[in-house]
């Protein structure tokens, strides 16, 4: 309910495609899988070619999301919320669990440049790549009015019955 992505072009950052979760309806529909789906429903004509295209994700994707990202075509992704944040600030340990359950892979250590698709923290970068101090705090503060909203809806959501039962 919280989750979401969208795909913008690389040639003018323009949208192409926003979509969030719905794992009510499906429990493969998450963020970025949805995303994905609503993409490949736009007409072959007017859809760019995914090589061509920013996919960002409110959160890290997990498992499931990394491989719809990866057999999508998909050469980048982009991500507000880690892994941890998703664990520590939204109760789902899902994420993790599921990469060490089932892949063995401790929390980070999957390659996140590789043969497919290089992906990026947006909060690493905006730690290390914007170098006025004044900007960095600027969208930082931005981000962390992002992260109150968040958790708002998740003090909200988290006491109805259905969200509770949409984990895993
Ligand atoms: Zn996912």
């Amino acid at each position: 309910m919280f989750y979401g992505a969208f795909i913008l072009k690389k040639s003018d950052l323009s949208l192409v495609i926003t979509e969030m979760n719905n794992k009510l309806e499906c429990p493969l529909w998450h963020g970025e899988v949805n995303c994905i789906r609503r993409f490949y429903e736009l007409p072959k004509e007017t859809r760019p070619n995914t090589k061509d295209c920013i996919f960002f994700s409110s959160h890290e994707p997990c498992s499931l999301c990394l491989s719809a990202i990866t057999w999508s075509g998909f050469d980048n992704f982009y991500y507000l919320f880690g892994h941890e944040d998703t664990r520590d600030s939204f109760e789902m340990p899902h994420d993790l669990k599921i990469m060490k359950e089932v892949f063995n892979c401790e929390p980070g250590s999957y390659n996140k440049k590789n043969f497919y698709w290089k992906c990026y923290s947006l909060k690493d970068m905006i730690k290390n790549c914007i170098e006025d101090e004044n900007e960095r705090k600027e969208i930082q503060e931005r981000i962390n009015k992002i992260s109150k909203k968040y958790e708002e809806m998740f003090q909200i959501m988290k006491n109805y019955d259905s969200f509770k039962f949409s984990y895993l």
